[in-house]
């Protein structure tokens, strides 16, 4: 896994247009995990992130992957395709032609094999 690093600038606004959330990382050690600060762009709120590659415990509550990702992908606008997680705000301005075309040959067999969510 990639780790996200930041210049954690107070109140940076040049890339989303609202004060970016400021990032840290701590490597795991032993038994403890490894772990991301999130702290607010414009005040002094944080969220502690550990991280394993079976669960995630997000400010303090604990969950499977799979239990975080069915509750925050609709948040984040991803959806799951198959193997694939799409950007649904990309989605709806750029690919919806192709995705079009392509429904009409393959809509019998899509069905069975569509994941649940
Ligand atoms: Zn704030």
């Amino acid at each position: 896994m990639k780790i996200l690093k930041r210049s954690n600038r107070v109140y940076d606004t040049s890339r989303f247009g609202q004060p970016q959330i400021r990032l840290w990382h701590r490597r795991g050690k032993g038994k403890k995990t490894p772990c991301y600060t999130l702290r607010c762009g414009c005040c002094d709120q944080k969220l502690e992130v550990y991280y394993s590659e079976d669960d995630l415990e997000i400010g303090g509550v604990n969950g499977a992957i799979d239990d975080w990702r069915e509750i925050l992908l609709p948040l984040l606008m991803v959806q799951r395709r198959y193997e694939h997680f799409v950007d649904v705000r990309q989605r709806s301005k750029v690919t919806v032609k192709k995705s079009l075309q392509r429904r009409a040959p393959r809509s019998r067999s899509a069905r069975s094999s569509d994941p649940s969510w």
